[in-house]
């Protein structure tokens, strides 16, 4: 008996350190996350798009997302607000963890030192609460997987492949189920940013045009596929995001507005989404977690977004 009271204070020093140790006034109190099992059924789709600049995306060039975009029950802005960093590496792993770059530490496209295990990704949280669920991510930008979700998803291929294999790979596995069936799925197409480096960033670009209008295309399949689950009784929230945008061949310039502010699409066919926010990339992270009913005290605590349901 007398030896696990002299531990007590060894337990009670321990919880300090760690407490102190993580760096914000959050205490890893919990790392337990919970599920309301009434969602169980519900599924994500979260499309990325690296590169748009928010007024290329016209009726002619991307006429699926233009149209999606003035549906009056999905969320949409063309003044989404990047990280303050414009590099592709802090944005996605924003966008993925739900919070900036000076907590997941990753500043530019190197990937050196980043804090994933104290600010984990919303897919880190979703297969520890249930990992039968079936998570994957397919991206043509392999450092998404290799760096960030290697670790934490069921299938998330990193040998380098075009957008259009993306495509293929993202229908295999919602049409087919392979190699699962999803629940989970996040996309990357990199091919408009490789137009803007190249020719340009604006819809005066025939190359920049023209590949938009092929993702759009690809966006616009995927959909498609999305809405014959959903007719088939699944629950499928689906989001369309971009990194940043650009200005003449970069987007390097974190003051220039072509380049910090980019487009997001939230749809689903009866939720609500808030109409008076300006949505920034740590939105997207809160938004999945709350409706696929997963919380965790610890993210609510770091988290530097906010859900896109209306409450
Ligand atoms: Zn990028």
């Amino acid at each position: 008996m007398k030896k696990n009271y002299l531990f007590l204070p060894i337990v009670f020093l321990i919880l300090i350190f760690a407490c102190e140790k993580t760096a914000n006034d959050c205490c890893l109190f919990s790392t337990i996350s919970e599920l309301d099992t009434s969602k169980v059924n519900r599924k994500v789709l979260v499309l990325g798009i690296d590169g748009i600049r928010s007024d290329a995306m016209m009726q002619n060039n991307a006429p699926f997302m233009f149209a999606l975009s003035n549906d009056a029950d999905v969320y949409f802005t063309d003044s989404h607000i990047t990280e303050s960093i414009t590099y592709s590496g802090p944005n996605w792993s924003s966008i993925l963890t739900g919070v900036h770059y000076n907590k997941h530490g990753v500043s530019d496209n190197g990937f050196d030192n980043p804090n994933f295990d104290t600010y984990p990704t919303f897919f880190d949280y979703i297969e520890s609460v249930d990992s039968t669920i079936n998570t994957a991510s397919i991206v043509n930008w392999t450092p998404i997987n290799t760096h960030i979700l290697s670790s934490c998803t069921d299938f998330s291929p990193e040998l380098p492949v075009q957008d259009i294999e993306v495509f293929e790979q993202v229908q295999d596995l919602l049409v087919n189920d392979a190699p699962f069936n999803a629940d989970m799925v996040f996309v990357h197409f990199d091919e408009l940013d490789a137009a803007g480096h190249a020719f340009g960033f604006s819809s005066d670009v025939p190359e920049y045009s023209a590949t938009l209008n092929t993702i759009d295309s690809y966006v616009e399949n995927i959909f498609n596929i999305i809405n014959t689950k959903r007719i088939n009784g699944e629950d499928w929230l689906v989001m369309i995001v971009s990194d940043h945008g650009g200005d003449g061949t970069g987007h390097g310039d974190a003051q220039n507005p072509y380049i910090n502010q980019t487009i997001l699409i939230a749809q689903h066919p009866n939720l609500i989404f808030k109409n008076q926010h300006t949505s920034n990339q740590c939105d997207l992270a809160p938004t999945i977690l709350k409706f696929l009913g997963i919380s965790n005290s610890n993210f609510d605590c770091q988290k530097d977004g906010i859900s896109l349901f209306e409450e």
